[in-house]
C-alpha cells in the first residue's frame, strides 16, 4: 500500500504461536510488503493490552510501539488475534465454539483498540482475527 508514493509502515500487534507465524509472514508480506512492518510477537495478542498477566507487559508493549512510531513512523497499527490461542486457553477461557470464540476475540480487540487510540489517536487501526486450524485471516 502506498501513501505519498512512499509505502505505509505497520505495526502488527499478533501472538507468537509458531503454528500461525508462516502463514502471517506470507499474507502480510503480500499485503504490505517486505520490511514494511514490525512484528515483535506477543503472546496472546492484544491480551498483552487487555489483560496482562502483569500491568507492566502492557506498558512494555505501548513503549515498544512508541519507540518503533519514533523509528519509524508507524501508519497503522494492525491487531491479531487467533483461534486456539494458548494464552487465552492458559488464562481460563474455553470456548463452547467457533463463534463464542470469535466474538470473544471481536470483544477484545475492541478494548484493545478502544486504548490504543488514546494512546495514538493520529496512527490508524485495523483488526484481524487469524483461524489456527484453516491458516486462514478473516479480515
Ligand atoms: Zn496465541
Amino acid at each position: 500500500m502506498k501513501k505519498n508514493g512512499k509505502n505505509q509502515f505497520v505495526y502488527v500487534l499478533t501472538c507468537v504461536d509458531p503454528a500461525n507465524i508462516d502463514t502471517l509472514v506470507k499474507i502480510f508480506n503480500h499485503r504490505f510488503g517486505k520490511g514494511n512492518y514490525f512484528m515483535p510477537g506477543e503472546l496472546g495478542g492484544v491480551k498483552v493490552l487487555v489483560d496482562p498477566a502483569k500491568k507492566t507487559d502492557r506498558e512494555f508493549v505501548l513503549n515498544k510501539i512508541k519507540t518503533s512510531d519514533r523509528v519509524h513512523k508507524i501508519d497503522l497499527i494492525l491487531l491479531v488475534n487467533h483461534s486456539g490461542c494458548g494464552a487465552y486457553r492458559l488464562a481460563g477461557h474455553v470456548f463452547e465454539n467457533k463463534d463464542e470464540e470469535e466474538s470473544f476475540h471481536a470483544g477484545e480487540m475492541k478494548k484493545a483498540s478502544t486504548l490504543l487510540q488514546k494512546k495514538f489517536p493520529d496512527t490508524k487501526l485495523e483488526t484481524g482475527y487469524f483461524l489456527k486450524k484453516e491458516q486462514k485471516m478473516t479480515w
